[in-house]
């Protein structure tokens, strides 16, 4: 039997259906949660990051507001952003969006959030929360993939978890959920040997790699979850073929744009797994929902009614 495609654009309008409630009754309550982004210079795809965040913060009725300091900001001056926005009572997430110009140490500016309003999740100190099960602000996409595993009624305590990737924004964190909720995690990398023997030990596999339909089908034990993180745009005609050959609605897509997008799953994996989350339409509206949610968590942190 196919896989269940897990439908990640279903799940993100619930949580946003339910954040838009909260803040309903925290503004009610004199309490409207804010978010500042700040997005440094003109990055064209940061841009179209940002344009989405702003308007997903309105949807639910969210206090936003957008910095956009000149691409020659300094590190002193954008940390003075920073400080400011820390200090700010109406002000409860702080998103800097990444990547910042190359002259701006961006571990300083990270460091600089306020780790109460750092609504990505990245601060250290959050981090360490989520290492040790504290109460804390946890990374978006990391998040996301919890939450469809959650509301698919995928069960997670005492099963294999397998993560490929260990960056500090999904891989380790996702890793790090999955721990907390008693899976039994192994998380791989580029040195690991033998991928795809360690991949089909999982009953739930998370991909987290950034290489187009790298996880194929031979990686897969038959009736696992797999949770596919990767967002790759393919514009080669060849490569397009190795995924969706025959496939009227992404032929007609990828005639009329010239790219489409891939996960890191070729979807010949759908033919194994039990269930597996679509590219796009998967992972991907997670994180802005999480975004939402997050902000609304740190709102309520601030204020000591979570
Ligand atoms: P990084 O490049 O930071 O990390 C990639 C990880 O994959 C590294 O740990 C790397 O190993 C590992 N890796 C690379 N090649 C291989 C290989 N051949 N075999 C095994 N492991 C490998 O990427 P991110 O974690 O930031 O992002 C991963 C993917 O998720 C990307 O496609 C990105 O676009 C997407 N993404 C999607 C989001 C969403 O909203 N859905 C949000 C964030 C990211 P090593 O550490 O050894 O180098």
């Amino acid at each position: 039997m196919p896989a269940t495609i897990l439908d990640g654009t279903k799940i993100a309008a619930e949580i946003r259906a339910e954040v838009a409630a909260e803040v309903k009754s925290l503004t009610a309550a004199g309490h409207r949660p804010g978010l500042a982004v700040v997005l440094v210079g003109h990055n064209p795809a940061s841009e179209v990051y940002v344009r989405g965040k702003v308007k997903a913060s309105e949807e639910v009725a969210i206090y936003s507001e957008k910095h956009t300091p000149p691409e020659t900001a300094s590190t002193a001056e954008l940390l003075e952003l920073i400080h400011g926005l820390n200090v700010r009572d109406d002000i409860d997430g702080i998103l800097v969006q990444l990547p910042l110009p190359a002259h701006v140490d961006a571990k300083k500016i990270l460091l600089a959030v306020d780790p109460a309003k750092d609504v990505d999740g990245f601060h250290p100190m959050n981090v360490g929360y989520l290492s040790t099960q504290r109460p804390g602000l946890v990374p978006c996409t990391p998040a996301g993939c919890m939450e469809i595993l959650k509301r698919s009624n995928i069960p997670v305590a005492g099963q294999e978890a397998v993560v490929v990737g260990r960056s500090d924004i999904v891989g380790k964190p996702v890793a790090m959920l999955l721990l907390n909720a008693n899976a039994t995690v192994t998380v791989c990398h580029s040195k690991t040997k033998d991928l795809p023997a360690v991949c089909r030990r999982a009953d739930i596999l998370i991909a987290a790699i950034g290489r187009a339909g790298m996880v194929t089908r031979d990686f897969v034990k038959p009736g696992a979850a797999v949770i596919d993180v990767g967002i790759n745009q393919v514009t080669d005609r060849a490569e397009f073929n190795k995924f969706f050959a025959g496939h009227p609605k992404r032929e007609e897509s990828f005639a009329k744009k010239g790219s489409t997008l891939v996960g890191d799953v070729h979807p010949n994996v759908a033919e194994v797994a039990s269930a597996l989350t679509p590219v796009p339409g998967g992972v991907g509206p997670l994180t802005i929902a999480m975004l939402m949610s997050n902000t609304v968590r740190a709102a309520k942190l601030r204020r000591g009614l979570a």
